[in-house]
């Protein structure tokens, strides 16, 4: 009988297939004395060390962008000092070493966790690392992906990064992976992240899951969230259509992204690499919307210095020379904790010392990071933009422009994801070049419901009218003060509810770069009077999922 699993859809994808379930991984080891000497333990281990951590290496050089960071990251962990102390010390006290991998790798994991947010996030890669480890030390095989020898649907707990990257996804290939199904992992989880960035058909967090058998036949909807067993004829053929559609989508040439009647809405690229600009380049990204600081140095223990930050940023603006380039100042907190700006304990760090006010408090970090900036400026051709996130008031909106014009940048805006900016908007812009509004964080204290929480995720939802009539508020600042509104939230990515974020004034979108084709053709096929008419049939709504069925019926209505 047909039943839907749901879960968290990544993208917009469907795709139709057989199920096979990722390999199981062995059963934890025992907490056993050895009968080895510490020193034949010892060794055993270094030597299971490092062959994994030269594996994941390997597999890191194959591969680019955030799959390779996360490799690298993995090879780093295998033979993290820290670590191995811990390991030493459990076979000092006569333990094997599989038990001493295991045991020193789970109590690294607990501190991750504690931690939360991005970092918690992390143990899946932590642990994928002990199992291989631990493999290797058996003897046995690495854990892994199937090869059945037919495209197949792959169904796992959840995806090691080792494996998320070398997923096979060519079309040719017979074992290639039509889509992903985790029971476990969130938004925010690597399985995700990468899903995301290689516009994997992806359903995450699929608890249900769990129960489906290897052969069996699934529709994998990401855009509805869903997995569909045992579909019918009919639900197959439809899917199918989808696939060919999105087919087509794809294959469509990049053009720069338009309406109907020809209004330019430039579509730009969410990066927080430099190593990201190529293939943002090949889809088609007219520039970059939103370009993440933080995220180059989350695992630095200290301010990075101006020269490292200035050859970052200069190879990003080489990149996308003569276009747009818009750069955030370093947006540390919650989840995304950085050592050297929020060193204290805060009850709720989402509403803390974070972003704009933490920079503020350590204002040379700030002065550092926008001198950076204009010296990479000032020996590249794009058209840098910066600005602030988290910004709260008109006065820290001033603070920031007037220290960023300082500084020798000439164009400064702000991030718009607090609620009072996006109220106060028309005055925020008296002083500020453009906005850019971030609808992940102000979606999340619209409706107050913690982005990384799964127990509140239906809250999270930036089709909720409230979130909507904030940002057509700052669209109406922003045509007011003849000044750029861009988006660079989530919500930009959703092709439908792009052409109601420009109906509300957006004059930019900015997404992850495997996005763009969806939304361009979106786009494409609806002029401003209708983008209009959509979006004021959204913000007529009581809730989320009105707004989203207003919306949908009224683009189906002929185009005007
Ligand atoms: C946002 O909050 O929408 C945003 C773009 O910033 P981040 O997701 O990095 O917090
Ligand atoms: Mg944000």
């Amino acid at each position: 009988m047909t039943e839907t699993i749901t879960g968290v859809g990544i993208g917009l994808g469907v795709a139709q297939g057989p199920v096979a379930r990722m390999a199981e991984r062995a059963p934890a080891p025992k907490d056993a004395a050895s009968d080895r000497t510490p020193e034949e333990e010892t060794a055993r281990v270094r030597e299971a060390v490092a062959a994994v951590a030269a594996e994941l290496s390997r597999r890191a050089e194959t591969t680019e962008g955030i799959a390779r960071d996360v490799l690298e990251a993995q090879a780093m962990m295998a033979e993290d000092p820290t670590l191995e102390e811990s390991v030493d010390a459990r076979i000092a006290a006569g333990k094997t070493a599989e038990w001493a991998v295991h045991d020193a790798f789970a109590e690294f994991r607990a501190t991750l966790e504690a931690v939360g947010g991005y970092l918690g996030e992390r143990a899946a890669d932590l642990d994928d690392v002990a199992a291989r480890v631990i493999a290797h030390l058996r003897g046995e095989p690495a854990p892994g992906v199937p090869s059945p020898g037919h495209p197949f649907v792959l169904v796992a707990q959840d995806l090691a990064p080792a494996d998320t990257a070398l997923l096979d996804l060519d079309p040719a290939s017979p074992n290639r992976v039509l889509a992903l199904v985790t029971t476990e992992g969130g938004p925010t989880s690597h399985t995700a992240i990468l899903a995301r960035e290689k516009g994997i058909v992806a359903v995450v967090g699929a608890a249900g899951a769990a129960d489906l058998a290897d052969g069996d036949t699934v529709i994998v909807d990401a855009a509805a969230g869903a997995v569909v067993t045992s579909p019918t004829a009919d639900q197959l053929a439809d899917a199918q259509r989808r696939v060919d559609e999105r087919a087509a989508v794809e294959a469509a040439p990049c053009t720069p992204g338009a309406l109907a009647d020809g209004t330019a809405v430039p579509l730009l690229a969410n990066l927080g690499s430099p190593k990201g600009a190529a293939e943002a380049l090949e889809l088609g990204a007219e520039g970059v919307g939103l370009f993440r600081t933080e995220f180059l140095f989350l695992s630095s223990k200290e301010a990075p210095s101006i020269e490292a930050q200035r050859a970052e940023y200069a190879a990003l603006l080489t990149a996308f020379a003569g276009r747009k380039v818009v750069v955030r100042v370093l947006d540390a907190g919650a989840d995304k904790p950085l050592p050297f700006l929020n060193d204290a304990e805060e009850e709720n760090p989402a509403l803390g010392l974070r972003g704009i006010r933490a920079l503020r408090a350590n204002e040379q970090i700030l002065r550092d990071q926008l001198t950076a900036l204009a010296q990479a400026d000032a020996e590249t051709d794009a058209d840098l933009w910066v600005m602030a996130p988290m910004v709260g008031t008109v006065e820290e909106a001033v603070y920031f422009t007037g220290l960023a014009r300082e500084l020798g940048l000439k164009t400064a805006g702000v991030m718009v994801e607090v609620p009072s900016i996006a109220l106060m908007a028309d005055r925020a812009l008296a002083h500020t070049d453009f906005a850019s509004i971030g609808t992940n964080d102000l979606t999340q204290y619209t409706m107050a419901a913690d982005r990384l929480l799964g127990s509140v995720a239906t809250l999270q939802d930036p089709w909720h009218p409230a979130v909507l009539r904030l940002i057509a508020q700052v669209g109406e600042a922003g045509a007011k003060h003849g000044k750029p509104v861009g988006i660079c939230g989530e919500a930009a990515a959703d092709p439908l509810l792009a052409v109601v974020l420009v109906g509300l004034g957006a004059t930019t979108l900015s997404m992850a770069p495997a996005a763009l084709a969806d939304v361009r053709y979106s786009l494409g096929r609806y002029t401003l009077d209708d983008a209009r008419r959509i979006a004021a049939a959204a913000l007529d709504a009581d809730d989320a999922a009105g707004a989203r069925a207003a919306a949908r019926a009224a683009a189906e209505q002929p185009a005007s």
